[in-house]
């Protein structure tokens, strides 16, 4: 009996060792992470050294590009040799094609996106909190089937501390993986501008409070000053088209979690809080005292954006001489 993690995404595969760590504590279990790809087994070491007891690894030059129907396959056969009691896939592009796929394969249960689980000690079953009906509610879920499965977004969790003195097991699993009637020809990278904003440390963000276009030049320029990447409310990126979605936050765009997040005439509806609310720091800037934003910020400020962004422009300035 095992609780099992996977992504693609090594830092989200990491992330959810975490939080695999104590669930796996709570069912007094192993806690096993899963490889798939072609080379793949070279990141067992760094599984272990966040927390993995045991990896299953399947290298397979049939998994040398992602199709789910390979990946699913696989991770198929890694579920019957390990009987997993609970199996944590990371949502991400992938994970999301993935997860579902395994589910209806092994004809259990899948709380998506799940941004937070625990562990019912008394039935032993995993509990998910995930956000549904647009983030004005939080949807508590549990499976009565085997294994529990969950997706969770990357930045949900914390990586555990790395221990290059853990010791683990590494299990090759000879997979069934059925051949697949299409073919990459090509992959093309995404061309993203300086930080993702996934990324950033610091990030300034702009909503409908600014009138046009051009005024976010503003907040580029506050940016600039020190060093955050700008992103944005929803109807910025996808109704007014000011920015690319790239920089979109939100619960339909990028979840952050960056040291700093300021939101600049942005009102804070749940969907957008949905996104940005796991910010070590909030500050608000709003000229709406009874804005929701406030509500979340550890610093905030009342007043109108194109009084207060110009006067932090000129200190900031005068600052740096
Ligand atoms: C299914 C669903 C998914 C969604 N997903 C997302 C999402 O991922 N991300 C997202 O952001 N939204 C999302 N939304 C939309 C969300 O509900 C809000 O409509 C949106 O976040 C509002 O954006 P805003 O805060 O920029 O605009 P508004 O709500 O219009 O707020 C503008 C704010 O600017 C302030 N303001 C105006 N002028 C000034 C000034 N001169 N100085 C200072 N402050 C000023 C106002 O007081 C106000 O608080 C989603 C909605 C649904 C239904």
């Amino acid at each position: 009996m095992t609780v099992l993690v996977f992504s693609e995404n090594l830092d989200v595969a990491l992330e959810l060792l975490g939080k695999g760590r104590e669930l796996a504590n709570d069912l007094n279990v192993k806690l096993g992470g899963i490889l798939l790809g072609q080379n793949v087994k070279t990141s067992a070491s760094e599984l272990i050294a966040h927390g993995a007891d045991v990896v299953y690894v399947v290298d397979d030059p049939l998994l040398a590009e992602f199709y789910p129907e390979t990946y699913s396959d696989a991770m198929l056969s890694v579920v019957n040799q390990a009987n997993p009691e609970i199996l944590l896939i990371g949502a991400t592009k992938r994970g999301k094609e993935l997860a579902p796929r395994v589910a209806t394969k092994l004809n259990t249960g899948c709380a998506a996106a799940a941004t937070n689980l625990r562990i019912d000690k008394e039935k032993k079953q995993l509990i998910a909190e995930r956000p549904a009906v647009s983030a004005m509610v939080v949807a508590t879920e549990f499976s009565r089937t085997k294994p529990q499965m969950a997706t969770v977004p990357p930045r949900t969790f914390e990586k555990p501390p790395r221990d290059d003195s853990r010791q683990g097991e590494v299990l090759e699993v000879k997979a069934e993986i059925s051949k697949v009637d299409k073919k990459i020809i090509e992959l093309k990278k995404k061309e993203v501008k300086g930080i993702k904003i996934e990324e950033a440390e610091l990030i300034t963000s702009c909503g409908r409070g600014f009138r046009k276009k051009e005024d976010i030049k503003l907040l580029e320029e506050l940016a600039n000053l020190i060093g955050a990447t700008i992103g944005c409310s929803r109807p910025i990126a996808a109704d007014l088209k000011w920015l690319p979605e790239d920089h979109w936050v939100g619960l339909s765009g990028h979840k952050v979690k960056p040291k700093m997040y300021m939101a600049v005439g942005i009102s804070g509806q749940v969907q957008h809080l949905a996104g940005m609310r796991d910010s070590k720091i909030i500050v608000a800037i709003n000229k709406d005292p009874e804005a929701p934003i406030f509500k979340v910020a550890d610093y905030g400020i009342v007043g109108d954006l194109y009084q207060v962004l110009p006067a932090m422009i000129d200190y900031l300035k005068g600052k740096k001489g």
